[in-house]
């Protein structure tokens, strides 16, 4: 299978190229060229197995470059060995009138861990099959998760260095801590004066850089991404969803071949656009619901066809949804339009204005398929207080933004198909923030707050999170926006 820019430029290239590249050299983002089909048999075929299992059939379907042999050890270093605390990896639990499919199990309790725990083990394998002879400098942009779920994969990683820029004070402290206590001799995490877009901007500066990236070239480095731009983020996350449709069955939820709704709570539209993929690839899905939060750029655009990131940036309790520009929504455009010309002439107003008009059809078309709502803060907290005080469960903010588009879809539309609420954190992350939603005073310090929250819910707090306390501080550096590159070169000197 080949994968092309989204831009309509640029060579055609294997999954394993175009998961070192991150990005096509036209700026766009790789597509997959043909979409796999699945028919109700491949369906049958994940009921009664593990999620292992689950995950190489699906990623053997577009990772064809791949032995079967190099795709089960990806998968087993992924998701084998007790990294996640439980063995289904990705389960779904029955929540009031909803099924919440929880995939914050992993070591750094986000939902990211389901894709930065496989990416490391493809691009290794990638690497080796390309003959590259650099070596790879992973850079990251996060608002929050991302940056810890790259660091704990990539950490130790042969052949590859990550370096991880946050917006200074943009981030949970949870999320700090994890970041700037990690170990490892090829890692690097940098605080940006700035807020997300400012990080991701300059991320992306130095990528579309020709003149920085000859420059690290001479030093023997290439860049490579683990954003959700990059193709082997989101194609681990294609297997969830097709998880999820099979424990829908196996629990007599569903019977094969029922079209269910899914819910997924967005920022840089990596995780929704992945249950897409499934979608075309014939997974019975009806629709898919768009939560976001303040920064709710994507319900505009969903319900009018115009992108306008030209507003008033939030921050919100649920910060890694604290997003304006959302790269992956690209990949959507592709798809429905099939136009790389079209694409790029979106993009460029994007770039320049700051926004783009999609036009009558393809909102239309859009809309088919996606319905897009949003929470601010107070309904945030107050969905959390109503969830807990009505059936015990706790949800972390960012599902709670789910929780709510959920329902707003479920009231406003009749729509009776089941519905699969995505819970991407774990709710110990965000203690405070969900402390102060059941009305409980907390004070500044994290780990008081988690322990005042494991007080509460029936569901202990993560290991990864409580060992926190006391970790050593090995990462202080912090700079203004325009200084990344400074930071980059000097990192790879080192
Ligand atoms: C990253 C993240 C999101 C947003 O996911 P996208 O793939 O960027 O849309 C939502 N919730 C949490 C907890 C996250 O870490």
């Amino acid at each position: 299978m080949k994968y092309r820019s989204t831009r309509g430029n640029g060579e055609a290239v294997n999954a394993a190229a175009a998961i070192i590249r991150g990005l096509a050299s036209d700026g766009g983002l790789f597509v997959p060229t043909e979409i796999p089909h699945i028919d109700a048999g491949f369906i049958e075929s994940l009921v009664s197995v593990d999620y292992l299992s689950r995950a190489k059939k699906v990623l053997s379907l577009f990772l064809d470059d791949y032995t079967d042999g190099e795709i089960a050890s990806c998968v087993e270093k992924a998701y084998g060995n007790h990294k996640f605390d439980t063995d289904e990896i990705a389960p779904i639990k029955s929540v009031a009138d909803v099924t919440v499919l929880e995939l914050w199990h992993g070591p750094t309790s986000a939902f990211k861990d389901m894709a930065l725990q496989l990416l490391p083990q493809t691009m290794s394998v990638a690497l080796g099959k390309t003959k590259e002879s650099h070596e790879v400098l992973i850079l990251v942009a996060t608002s929050g998760d991302t940056g810890k779920a790259a660091l704990a994969g990539f950490a130790d990683a042969d052949q590859i260095k990550i370096m991880v820029f946050y917006p200074d004070g943009g981030v949970s402290q949870m999320q700090r801590l994890q970041m700037v206590t990690q170990q490892g001799k090829n890692v690097s995490v940098v605080a940006v004066r700035g807020n997300f877009d400012d990080a991701q901007s300059g991320v992306k500066k130095i990528f579309g850089d020709a003149e920085f990236n000859e420059k690290l070239g001479k030093e023997n480095f290439r860049l490579s991404s683990a954003n959700s731009i990059n193709w082997g983020r989101l194609v681990p996350q294609i297997v969830y969803y097709f998880s999820a449709y099979a424990d829908m069955i196996s629990s007599g939820r569903i019977k094969n071949g029922d079209e269910i709704n899914f819910t997924v709570p967005t920022g840089n539209f990596g995780n929704i656009l992945a249950g897409f993929y499934a979608k075309m690839m014939g997974l019975p899905v009806g629709r898919f619901v768009c939560a976001s939060n303040e920064n709710n750029v994507l319900t505009d655009f969903i319900k009018s066809g115009k992108y306008d990131k030209n507003r008033k940036f939030y921050k919100t309790i649920s910060p890694s949804m604290d997003i304006l520009i959302s790269s992956n929504l690209e990949r959507l455009l592709y798809h429905i339009s099939n136009d790389g010309e079209k694409v790029r002439g979106w993009m460029e107003s994007l770039a320049k204005n700051g926004c783009y008009d999609c036009g009558e059809n393809i909102k239309n078309k859009v809309a088919k398929y996606f319905w897009a709502d949003y929470a601010d803060d107070v309904k945030t907290s107050e969905t959390i207080k109503e969830v807990f005080d009505s059936t015990g469960y706790v949800l972390d903010p960012h599902t709670a933004v789910a929780w709510h588009a959920a329902h707003a879809y479920m009231s406003s539309t009749n729509d009776a198909r089941p519905m699969v609420v995505v819970s991407t954190a774990s709710p110990y992350k965000f203690s405070a923030s969900v402390l102060e939603a059941l009305n409980e005073r907390v004070d500044d310090d994290p780990f008081a707050a988690l322990a005042a929250l494991e007080a509460r819910n029936s569901v202990p707090a993560p290991k990864g999170l409580a060992s926190l306390r006391g970790a050593r501080i090995l990462h202080e550096d912090i700079c203004d926006k325009d200084e990344m590159e400074n930071k980059v070169f000097s990192f790879v000197k080192r």
